[in-house]
């Protein structure tokens, strides 16, 4: 096999706590993470010459070796001695920055792709162990599904998962850097948490009435004091119809979850006539076991 196309899919967060700061200047987390449908595509073959070479279709995604997937695949193949050339093509879906982990969702697929090409036969764990080298929430893009994530994020733990859940998501037109957030966030003025078992519990019942209510990501408290349209976007998907909505990861992005697509797609369609953001309508993703 020379040649093979990956589904790069972004996660959400249905939860977000940060428990502390460590001495390495990382944060220890304690997150729910979701894979949903929304997902760029990771085109890979091999090549003649010896170089790594990278093209994305958005150009404001770097091209080059700050590329995390030129990363991804400059470790695995340094590791494995495999002397050949790659060229990488990504088709960009999932805005950048955007706190849906998409950079990370590119490196994970470069793995995943590269383990199938050269017949690695590398066991998911083993790709998660080399992703984790490469960025907190790799090893939980190699996995996808529904995940508790502790430690900086690359402790995995399996939930329950949560299939097909209608979502919308929605991109205010500016990104967010995800080390701002956190330098900017007080450990001790955090006001609410979410109550992650008992979200856990939620999510296993597929409770998705209560779990919108419960959902916390205490990031938001820092985005939204700059960034006021986060808590409008909030607001007006909840008044739309939406069980709850909260912002994913670093943010900007907000998402809200719906009882069914066609309510989901109602809201889609409203919300998309406000040119300030970007809509998506999406669902849940989970691989079957
Ligand atoms: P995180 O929460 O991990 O910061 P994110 O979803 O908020 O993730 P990404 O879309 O991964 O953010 O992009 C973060 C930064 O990484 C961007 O500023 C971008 O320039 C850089 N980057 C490097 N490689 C990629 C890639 N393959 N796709 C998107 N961004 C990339």
């Amino acid at each position: 096999m020379d040649s093979i196309c990956v589904n790069a899919r972004a996660k959400i967060n249905l939860s977000l706590d940060v428990l502390g700061k460590r001495e390495d200047g990382y944060h220890d987390v304690k997150m729910i993470m979701q894979s949903i449908s929304l997902h760029d595509k990771v085109f890979l073959k091999l090549t003649d010459d010896k170089d790594i070479k990278i093209s994305c279709d958005k150009r404001w995604v770097p091209s080059n070796s700050d590329n995390i997937a030129y990363k991804a695949a400059k470790i695995l193949m340094d590791k494995f001695n495999l002397q050949k050339g790659l060229d990488i093509k990504i088709v960009k879906n999932i805005p950048v920055a955007a706190g849906l982990a998409g950079g990370s969702a590119d490196a994970a697929a470069v793995l995943k792709g590269l383990n199938e090409m050269f017949s690695l036969d590398l066991k998911q764990e083993e790709l998660m162990e080399i992703g984790k080298t490469i960025g907190a929430d790799v090893p939980f893009c190699v996995k996808g599904g529904t995940m508790l994530a502790e430690g900086i994020g690359e402790v995995l733990t399996e939930i329950e998962p949560l299939k097909n859940v209608d979502i919308v998501l929605v991109k205010p037109k500016f990104s967010v850097s995800t080390p701002w957030v956190y330098k900017n966030l007080n450990l001790e003025k955090i006001i609410s948490r979410p109550d992650t078992d008992y979200i856990i519990s939620l999510i296993e019942k597929r409770d998705l009435k209560n779990l919108g209510k419960e959902m916390v990501n205490v990031l938001e408290a820092v985005t939204i004091k700059k960034y006021e349209v986060i808590g409008e976007i909030k607001e007006r998907l909840v008044k739309l119809g939406a069980f709850g909505s909260m912002m994913s990861g670093s943010g900007p992005t907000v998402f809200g979850i719906f009882e069914n697509r066609a309510t989901a797609q109602k809201v889609y369609e409203e919300m998309s006539m406000d040119n300030r953001w970007d809509c998506f309508l999406t669902e849940t993703f989970c691989e079957e076991r």
